[in-house]
């Protein structure tokens, strides 16, 4: 899909909603001889949630950490609220501050409390007194349900209440989009819903999100657009009502015959 185009024809999507907040163009990766990402363009508009799908391998993640820069690309462009990636330095953080991540396996701070877990980046990137960080966190801990947990470490806590505090830790920054690879894959199915019920919740109140999910019931609830992923290139971008239901190409097909 062109940066500022609406989807393809064979989606029934017709509008996008917002504005275009992270852009993708011709974006291209390799690793060695693997082509991890071939020519990759999407847009992800202001409020939209967007659920990247697709067989293991086929470059989920390197695209997620692309567009934070955890990850360098060969070629194309990747803005953020129109500001293009920069290199490195503090422009650079900034921007990263501005895309929350959370990622599959808990990636807390091991030797800090969930307090401080969710504290550290708004003082020291955001600039926030330690006070106005802390009241921050403990009202985030309090909307993803693990508040009474603040004061623990994270080893004492589940998996699905460790990937709540680093949503809250994501959200502490203020960023413009969140990017979620995975984030309930490791964890023990009785602590699926936990997490997905957060990130329902989150979508409802408009933010923007990319999140790779073989999750069906989220995409389903939360979704706007699904896009299907396969040897490194978007193959199919559409609502994700027609994606399950009548998903249009072969490797989609393939995909969600092992899945479902
Ligand atoms: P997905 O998230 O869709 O499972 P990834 O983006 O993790 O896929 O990986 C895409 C391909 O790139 C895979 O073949 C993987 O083995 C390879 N890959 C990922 N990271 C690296 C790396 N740091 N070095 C070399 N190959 C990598
Ligand atoms: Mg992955």
């Amino acid at each position: 899909m062109e940066p500022t185009e609406s989807a393809p024809a064979t989606s029934n999507i017709t509008v996008l909603r917002g504005e275009p907040l992270v852009v993708i163009s011709d974006v291209d990766k390799h690793y060695g001889d693997l082509h991890v990402l071939k020519k990759i363009n999407a847009v992800v508009n202001r409020g939209e949630v967007v659920v990247v799908i697709g067989p293991s391998g086929s470059g989920k993640s390197t695209l997620c950490r692309a567009i934070n820069r955890l990850e360098t690309i060969d070629a194309g462009v990747i803005t953020i609220d129109g500001v293009k990636l920069p290199a490195e330095g503090k422009a650079l953080a900034k921007l990263r501050a501005d895309v929350g991540m959370v990622f599959q396996a808990f990636n807390l701070f091991a030797h800090k409390t969930v307090l401080e877990n969710v504290t550290l980046g708004p003082i020291k990137v955001r600039g926030l007194s330690k006070a106005e960080a802390e009241k921050k966190a403990m009202v985030l801990l309090e909307r993803v349900g693990v508040a009474n947990q603040a004061k623990k470490m994270p080893a004492q806590l589940s998996g699905g209440q460790q990937q709540r505090v680093a949503i809250a830790r994501a959200l502490a920054m203020d960023p413009k989009v969140i990017l979620l690879d995975e984030p309930t894959s490791a964890l023990d199915p009785e602590m699926i819903n936990e997490v997905l019920e957060v990130m329902i919740n989150l979508a409802n109140d408009g933010m923007t999100m990319i999140v790779v999910t073989h999750e069906m019931g989220f995409a389903r609830r939360a979704a706007d657009r699904v896009i299907f992923m396969a040897e490194g290139e978007i193959v199919e971008e559409t609502t994700p009502e027609q994606f399950f239901t009548n998903p249009q190409s072969s490797r989609a097909k393939d995909f969600l015959s092992k899945i479902l």
